[in-house]
């Protein structure tokens, strides 16, 4: 019997690695994709068999498409025992905000709000399941952390007091901090609210369910698609800059060992911890530790305030 997981946005970079790293580790893999041809391509083009993987609809830029894909899920019958939240968009040169079904904020939306409403659904299934151990991995970044030299370009995230989140988030509201339209903050933002849920979730439901809630952040996986949505030269210069100059490049089969090291392995077993192998990978570090987060990440009222405006916003409970 093989223990199932599944993967948000497992058609490319990190989440395909993963799925592969999985699969590999013997583990069933639940490709929770938005464009089925292609994860069962990209499935295909890493080699993972057949009988390992199958691909589900989800869109997480909708909140109907999240509660369609748990309703699917659990039409399959079969147990849940780790999710890993990894999909992302990051649309750096973007003008004007993109709006999910909702009228939300497109990334926020995306890699925030259809996660922490996923992760909410889910604890359901990952209480059934009789295994030993479930796990929640969501993925992190150093660019959600300004005190960490990955994490001081400007703009910084700023959660601001959720202003925006208050005002119900729609238009003429693009921001989390109810300020003007800045993509990039808003993909920082975004992931400060990634681990701000993550803390959130050990906080709420670690002693009385057990489940194992983390967050990484994998390295600078500098070749992955995430950055197709920037200019073309950055996309050149981006992986070079960071394989020889700052040494912070991580391949994307590397980050996937990393994010099935995190779900798997027992040392990775410390609920509430964000786990980092530091920005630069020096050639005698293998192992991994846990990093502090961001001072607006570790703020328990920002995360309480953060948990029950996104509630509303996903119209929980
Ligand atoms: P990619 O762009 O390669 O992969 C993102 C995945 O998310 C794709 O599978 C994409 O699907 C999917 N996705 C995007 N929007 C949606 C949606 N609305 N519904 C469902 N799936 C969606 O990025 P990475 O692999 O680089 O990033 C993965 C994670 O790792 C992110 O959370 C990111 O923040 C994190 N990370 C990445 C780092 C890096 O250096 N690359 C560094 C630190 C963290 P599709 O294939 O259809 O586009």
């Amino acid at each position: 019997h093989k223990s199932t997981v599944i993967i948000t946005g497992a058609s490319s970079g990190v989440g395909l690695y993963a799925a592969k790293a999985l699969a590999d580790r013997g583990w069933y893999v639940v490709m929770a994709c938005r464009n089925q041809p292609k994860a069962h391509q990209a499935a295909q083009s890493v080699g993972i068999p057949l009988d390992s993987y199958t691909v589900m609809q989800i869109d997480l830029g909708s909140l109907d498409s999240v509660r369609q894909f748990v309703k699917d899920f659990r039409a399959t019958g079969k147990s849940l025992d780790a999710l890993v939240c990894n999909a992302a968009i990051y649309m750096p040169l973007l003008k004007e905000p993109l709006r999910s079904p909702e009228g939300y904020e497109l990334s926020m939306t995306t890699n925030h709000l259809g996660h922490f409403l996923l992760c909410n659904l889910m604890l359901e299934d990952l209480k059934r399941s009789p295994a030993p151990e479930k796990r929640v991995v969501i993925l992190g970044t150093v660019t959600h952390n300004p005190n960490e030299l990955g994490g001081k370009i400007p703009p910084r995230p700023d959660l601001g007091n959720l202003e925006g989140f208050a005002d119900g988030f729609k238009e003429p509201v693009s921001m989390i901090d109810g300020k003007k339209f800045e993509p990039v903050k808003a993909y920082k933002d975004s992931k400060v609210c990634n681990v701000l849920t993550m803390r959130e979730l050990h906080r709420r439901y670690h002693d009385n369910t057990g489940i194992v809630f983390t967050s990484l952040y994998p390295g600078c996986v500098a070749d992955t698609p995430l950055f197709r949505n920037h200019y073309p030269l950055f996309q050149k210069i981006f992986p070079w800059f960071q394989k020889n100059i700052t040494g912070g490049y991580v391949s994307q089969e590397l980050a996937g060992e990393r994010v099935a090291d995190v779900v798997t392995k027992p040392e990775y077993g410390q609920s509430g911890s964000y786990w980092s192998w530091g920005n630069r990978q020096k050639k005698d570090r293998k192992a991994a530790f846990v990093q502090k987060v961001s001072p607006q990440a570790q703020d328990e009222a920002k995360a309480e305030r953060m948990w029950e405006l996104s509630e509303k916003l996903v119209g929980l409970p």
